[in-house]
């Protein structure tokens, strides 16, 4: 006998734990300060922290409305695990061991690859797949996780990566034919679900969650109509399979109507779509007669309070739509939200008491989920004051001062054209390179040194009142005059001040500009047990006041070469905090650029000549659906040119970007018009540079010679083949020598020892360009 499924959900928690339980736990692993045994403890227990939780908050124990989406490191890695489609290098390597290599890698081998989970900041690890790696049911942990939990009371709803994303998300191995894909083995991972399935089924499981969020992008290497048809064939055949339990599909992250025909017709139970980012269908479009439609109503990307009266309408139309029930979601996993508005208290006290009122995290949103379902089975008027409670707060904020500036609104609205635009980058580049007189392949650094325990130390005891203001920018000015001694011992051209002062890049601007708070306990897994604690983007963006000048003239005094000025560009400042969402994402990165302008403008009038503005997120933010490409790229870009265009053809703009698959946002890195792009470069030995010059991308290039993300050193004569590499495809003019990223997780040994090269690999390569 099926379980209907419950009228509210979510589609996953946060996986970390409201104190960073499973951080703690793993680090502490790692470290060898704990067995496996204490390490399974305390995973085990913050399941059920999640699972009592979610009952509190309303969710029955019995019919699978809580989800386990709880993972060790990662859910893609989880799949991994179960399909055993273990690459060969990790041959030997069993139980944790295996999981914890594939995921950080050890002594003996590189881990798997880790990417971005579609427009999120969260990474996942990239499956390497060919046509010899072993497929099958071979890991039963997700199953022994329902086992527990039911017979410790609580009947959960395992949660896994679909067959179809799991593919689309691999990467072909290495010894993979050339042009062989991955979904190749489409029917050796559908079988192994089936068998999965089936023992969920044997284990009593009444429901399984399947996300398949590839069906809604178009920016894998498989287009979304050929992956919807794959969709379709892939889950008729595992819900032909006859003792299963019932399957909820989920379509997350954007718009599932391309999928939904080919998905809905397949005998697949229950369909969850994702209806802010994604509309519902037209009534009669799809034949829904045979599933049960969730709802995707509460937003699980952003930390907003719902306005709960325009959900009780979007349950009431979908009631048209003709589905076999009806149910009340989010819109995907909640691991993108922290855990709850009630851990955090903000030092301003008007907004301490607006923010309660404003915003939903994690569990906010279950609330709001049951809020819904209460109204759709019992009447509206049942909820009829939640759903006024939520109109006033959503009308008060609308009107809350710092909300809407009109000196902001002034300002972006008469941005023109000609401020977005410098002067032709062939007639800058003269003035510049005759001011700044530097060597051909100039060397510098990305902007960050690293980050020493002594710096940590210093901000842990300015937060504690362990030590003052006056004392803790001492303490900082000593390492940015260390930081510029280093830079002139190892002879590099152009110098960084080495971001000491920031504990990170977006949450430091975030801090000093109006209409953005920052979070005491937001954190947000960013991958396995790093996280993150993105700033919250309230109101009206301006700059009280200059934020980077002191540090940047400071570290200027100390020496006769250029020092460039540091900041964080507009459309990375939104993609790693939680915008607004009562304006266009283009206002405010205008607004947030205008701020930059001026801090900018005041970097310029202090003397300095170089200025770089870091966009590391501009490929991250790129719409998954195709359609919103151009508009995404033109307000984006536009940002940008607006932040920095303020400048004298003489200051010198640098830009970064950490990736390098530039593919769809080729012509978009030329808009942003800066002189000097440094990329990642590394890893792919400069494969990325041909592609870059035969679009005609001609201005100054710094491709990264120093993967960062390892503690190794290179050597220099393995320098200088990535130098000559680059300057085959680059004008020797306009390249430069610099790592792929800022060294700010690096030591100090390998720090020093890398740059040694990169300096001694350069002037080599000077060398041989001048005779
Ligand atoms: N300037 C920053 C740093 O060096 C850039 C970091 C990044 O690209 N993520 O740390
Ligand atoms: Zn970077």
């Amino acid at each position: 006998m099926a379980t209907a499924f419950p009228t509210a959900t979510i589609l996953g928690y946060p996986r970390i734990g409201r104190r960073r339980e499973l951080k703690r736990a793993l680090e502490a692993y790692w470290a060898g300060r704990s067995s496996g045994e204490e390490l399974a403890t305390a995973f085990t227990s913050l399941r059920h922290a999640t699972f009592d939780r979610l009952a509190e908050l309303g969710y029955s124990r019995e019919d699978a409305a809580i989800p386990d989406n709880s993972s060790l490191y990662d859910q893609v890695l989880d799949i991994t695990r179960l399909l055993g489609a273990t690459p060969e290098r990790f041959a030997g390597k069993n139980g944790l061991d295996l999981y914890f290599a594939l995921a950080r890698g050890d002594e003996s081998v590189p881990p798997l690859e880790m990417t971005k989970w579609f427009d999120t900041n969260y990474h996942y690890l990239v499956p390497e797949i060919g046509p010899e790696t072993p497929i099958s049911f071979a890991d039963d942990h997700l199953v022994q996780r329902f086992v527990e939990a039911n017979a410790a009371g609580t009947v959960t709803r395992p949660v896994v990566v679909g067959p179809v994303t799991y593919l689309a998300l691999a990467k072909a191995a290495e010894s993979a034919p050339d042009g062989w894909q991955p979904v190749e083995r489409i029917g050796d991972v559908v079988a192994a679900y089936r068998e999965f399935f089936e023992a969920l089924g044997a284990a009593g499981a009444p429901w399984v969650q399947v996300d398949e969020p590839a069906l809604v992008s178009d920016n894998l290497g498989t287009r979304r109509t050929e992956l919807a048809e794959l969709a379709g064939r892939v889950w008729a055949d595992l819900a032909s399979s006859g003792a299963r339990p019932s399957i909820l599909l989920t379509l997350p992250y954007g718009d599932g109507n391309t999928a939904l025909p080919a998905v809905a017709g397949s005998g697949v139970d229950a369909i969850s779509l994702d209806l802010v980012r994604g509309a519902a269908p037209e009534a009669g479009a799809v034949d829904l007669s045979g599933v049960h439609l969730v709802a995707g109503l509460i937003d699980g990307r952003n930390i907003w309070r719902a306005d709960l009266a325009a959900g009780r309408d979007a349950l009431e139309s979908l009631k048209a739509l003709g589905a076999a029930g009806l149910s009340v979601g989010t819109t995907n996993s909640l691991q993108h939200v922290p855990h709850d508005t009630a851990d955090e208290t903000w030092a301003d006290p008007t907004l301490d008491a607006h923010l309660h009122e404003w915003l939903a995290f994690a569990d906010q949103k279950v609330s709001e989920t049951v809020t819904l379902a209460n109204g759709l089975e019992q009447g509206w008027d049942s909820v009829a004051q939640q759903i006024a409670d939520a109109t006033t707060a959503l009308a008060a904020r609308a009107i809350a001062p710092g909300v809407r500036r009109e000196d902001v609104r002034s300002r972006t609205g008469a941005l023109t054209e000609a401020e977005r635009t410098r002067v032709p980058f062939t007639e800058r580049e003269p003035i510049q390179a005759e001011k700044l007189a530097l060597p051909i392949l100039p060397t510098t650094t990305i902007g960050s040194f690293p980050q020493t325990p002594e710096i940590r130390n210093a901000r842990a005891s300015l937060l504690r009142g362990d030590i003052d203001q006056a004392g803790y920018t001492e303490q900082i000015r000593g390492e940015v005059a260390k930081v510029i001694k280093l830079q002139e011992d190892l002879d590099i051209d152009v110098l960084v001040h080495g971001e000491p002062e920031r504990n990170d890049m977006v949450q430091y601007f975030a801090e000093q500009f109006d209409g953005f708070a920052a979070t005491r306990n937001g954190w947000v897994q960013s991958y396995g047990s790093r996280c993150t604690r993105p700033s919250i983007q309230w109101g009206d963006v301006a700059r009280p006041a200059p934020m980077t000048v002191e540090w940047t003239s400071y570290a200027q005094s100390l020496t006769q070469r250029p020092v460039k000025g540091m900041l964080t560009g507009p459309v990375t400042i939104l993609a790693w905090s939680f915008p607004r969402i009562d304006i266009s994402l283009g206002e405010s990165a205008d607004q947030i650029a205008l701020a930059l302008r001026d801090e900018v403008a005041d970097l310029e009038a202090a003397g300095t000549a170089i200025i770089q503005v870091d966009e590391p997120a501009l490929r991250e933010l790129l719409p998954l659906d195709a359609g919103r490409h151009a508009d995404y790229l033109a307000w984006s870009v536009g940002s940008f040119r607006a932040a920095t265009a303020g400048v004298r053809p003489d200051t010198q703009i640098h830009t970064h970007l950490c990736y390098s698959e530039f593919g769809q946002i080729i012509d978009a890195i030329a808009g942003l018009d800066a002189d000097v792009t440094s990329i990642e470069a590394a890893r792919s030995k400069m494969e990325v540079l041909p592609e870059l010059a035969a679009n005609g991308f001609f201005r100054g290039v710094g491709p990264g010679v120093w993967d960062i993300h390892s503690p190794r050193v290179p050597a220099t004569d393995e320098l200088v083949e990535l130098i000559r590499a680059a300057a085959a495809s680059v004008p020797a003019n306009r390249l430069w020598v610099n790592p792929d990223c800022g060294l700010k997780t690096r030591a100090y040994p390998e720090t020093i020892a890398t740059l040694t090269n990169l300096v001694e690999a350069a002037q080599a390569v000077r060398g041989e360009l001048a005779s």
